[in-house]
């Protein structure tokens, strides 16, 4: 752990163990902290904050930018540690450094335009100046899917406003963020403005970073229960929130479109990091006029996807997280093969050779799914393309939006008319047009109902870590 610019063990020595979920062999080891351990981050941070606060824009953008320059000289061994505890191929891995370091160069580039207002007033005696200043000490809570761009999505623009912060990683991958960690500590950051707690048992924690007067914002991304949660929590101390939750991404393909384009897109996003990504397409609507070779084109090419440990070359689908996440796949994959669904490809869990031993499950195709199976309604997590014919596109729409989910949503369409009603229609944060990666350091990142609170990245990532003050001047 890191507290005050010093590594440190938890208290008793604690320490837990880190696995590769494609083996299930130790990789390593990481301090086992706790309340403890928080308390003493967040006063650490909080006596960093004064000095940080004050620190020229300028000066905070230069250690970003060599934050990020050790980040791009260390891309290959930060990739080679996301493999090694989280799972995802290495290639999937490097691509998240890049996508993980752009938000340095990003935040440093806008820590400098944090521009104030001033405003007219009614009064000829009077003047406005509207003033952004940092938030305080913030805590983030991060997830293992993406363990090194979670990270800095939220701690750069922290960092770039001003503030101060205490990273919780997930327990699954807490080495990654020790790695990142290094980068901000030999990047120059001063001591207590990043602080780093890892523990087995993120409950304590969690409790701590909601209730401690200390904190004053909580930036968290995982599953809407442990959202909702933590932001209720928060709510007692009207503590600041962002909250990038769960998603159930529909994945509309239109009478119009290219069904082999559109399956091609559909298998590449659906089945990034096994499906585990809260912008990973959950439902097919496929039109009845392109629905064959649709689901055609899906099918050969998912069955031509290998599975196996990330660090193999030609490997596309890695393992899952754990063993509860395999058997959420396969309940829900299960569920609909009883409810009529074809299975076209995969639909079980793969046990052969070295797979035995890691958390791997078939990527799968179900054709003819409909609402009243689990996998039309629960979020997937996993590598599972669920297709569903539709003939209107005023059902589509309304059966897109019948979630309470609202964060990424894909459409695939030539006309431009439809793209665009749909585009307005949907209630989702992130809608992708023919376009299966609408992310980016310089685009808003968010969802929409109880996908959450806020968003990361681009100008608005800023603002969640500054609090707006109004001065009104009598001249
Ligand atoms: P998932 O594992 O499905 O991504 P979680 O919401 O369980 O989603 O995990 C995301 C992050 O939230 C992880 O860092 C995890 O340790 C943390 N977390 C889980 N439960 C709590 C909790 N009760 N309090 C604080 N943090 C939690």
């Amino acid at each position: 752990m890191f507290i005050d610019g010093e590594w440190c063990e938890a208290e008793g020595g604690r320490r837990f163990e880190v696995f590769d979920p494609a083996s299930g062999a130790v990789v390593g080891s990481v301090p086992d902290g706790g309340a403890a351990e928080a308390r003493r981050a967040i006063a650490a941070a909080g006596r960093a904050f004064e000095a940080w606060s004050r620190t020229t824009a300028y000066r905070r953008a230069e250690l970003l930018l060599k934050a990020h320059a050790l980040m791009t000289e260390r891309a290959e061994a930060l990739a080679r540690t996301m493999t090694e505890e989280q799972g995802k191929p290495i290639r999937a891995a490097r691509n998240e450094v890049r996508y993980g370091a752009d938000f340095l160069l990003w935040f440093a580039e806008e820590a400098k335009r944090v521009n104030g207002e001033i405003l007219p007033s009614a009064r000829p005696d009077q003047r406005f100046m509207v003033l952004h200043q940092p938030v305080g000490v913030v805590a983030a809570i991060t997830p293992w899917n993406y363990p090194v761009s979670m990270i800095t999505r939220k701690l750069a623009p922290a960092l770039a406003a001003g503030c101060t912060v205490v990273l919780k990683p997930a327990e699954a991958t807490p080495m990654c963020a020790v790695a990142m960690t290094r980068i901000f500590e030999e990047a120059g950051f001063p001591p207590g403005v990043v602080n780093l707690v890892t523990a087995s048992d993120p409950v304590p924690i969690g409790a701590e970073f909601t209730s401690h007067p200390g904190v004053a914002k909580l930036t968290f991304t995982g599953s809407t229960a442990v959202g909702r949660r933590l932001a209720s929590e928060a709510a007692g101390r009207m503590k600041r929130v962002s909250m990038e939750l769960g998603g159930h991404a529909p994945f509309i393909v239109c009478k119009d479109a290219d069904p082999v384009h559109a399956a091609k897109g559909g298998s590449l996003v659906k089945f990034l990091n096994t499906g585990q990504a809260c912008i990973s397409p959950n439902r097919f609507y496929v039109h009845e006029a392109v629905y064959a070779p649709f689901v055609e084109t899906l099918t050969e090419r998912v069955r031509a996807m290998k599975a196996g440990s990330g660090l193999e070359e030609g490997v596309a689908v890695g393992p899952l997280v754990n063993a509860a996440a395999v058997e959420k796949v396969d309940r829900q994959v299960r569920d609909a093969v009883d409810k009529g669904a074809e299975l076209r490809a995969g639909g079980a869990r793969l046990t052969e050779g070295a797979l035995a031993k890691g958390h791997f499950y078939a990527p799968t195709v179900l054709a003819g799914v409909t609402s009243d199976m689990l996998i039309h309604r629960e979020e997937t997590f996993g590598p599972v393309a669920p297709v569903i014919p539709y003939g209107d596109e005023d059902d589509v729409l309304a059966m897109a939006n019948d979630t309470e989910y609202g964060l990424a949503a894909y459409v695939y369409t030539r006309d431009l008319s439809r793209a665009m009603h749909l585009f307005e229609g949907l209630r989702f944060g992130i809608v992708g047009i023919n376009d299966i990666n609408p992310t980016s350091a310089a685009a808003p990142f968010g969802g929409m109902k109880q996908s959450g609170l806020g968003r990361e990245g681009a100008r608005e990532g800023i603002h969640e870590y500054l609090e707006t003050k109004l001065g009104g001047f009598a001249i």
